[in-house]
């Protein structure tokens, strides 16, 4: 682990994430333990990417009900966000 302060880890993640699309899961997965290591909140970050298996390769499947469908094209698994 390479040591960072907390406000060092913010801000690898924060530029992480601003450009996302390129990312491999394997990077995403360590941006993950970074922030849970130094107890960041990634909270609409982690809408970027799989749960299960890290990729950034999601599809939006559907907008209903303020709940968007999103699949993992990686995967297949889907994942349900509210939206506010
Ligand atoms: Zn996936």
């Amino acid at each position: 682990m390479i040591k960072l302060n907390k406000n060092e880890a913010k801000e690898r993640i924060e530029d992480f994430f601003k450009d996302i699309k390129d990312k491999s899961p394997e990077a995403v997965r360590k941006m993950k333990k970074i922030a849970m290591h130094y107890n960041i909140k990634l909270g609409e970050k982690r809408k970027k990417f799989c749960k299960k298996c890290y990729s950034v390769n999601l599809k939006v499947k559907s907008v209903k009900n303020k709940v968007k469908t999103v699949k993992c094209s990686n995967c297949g698994s889907l994942m349900r966000w509210k939206i506010k």
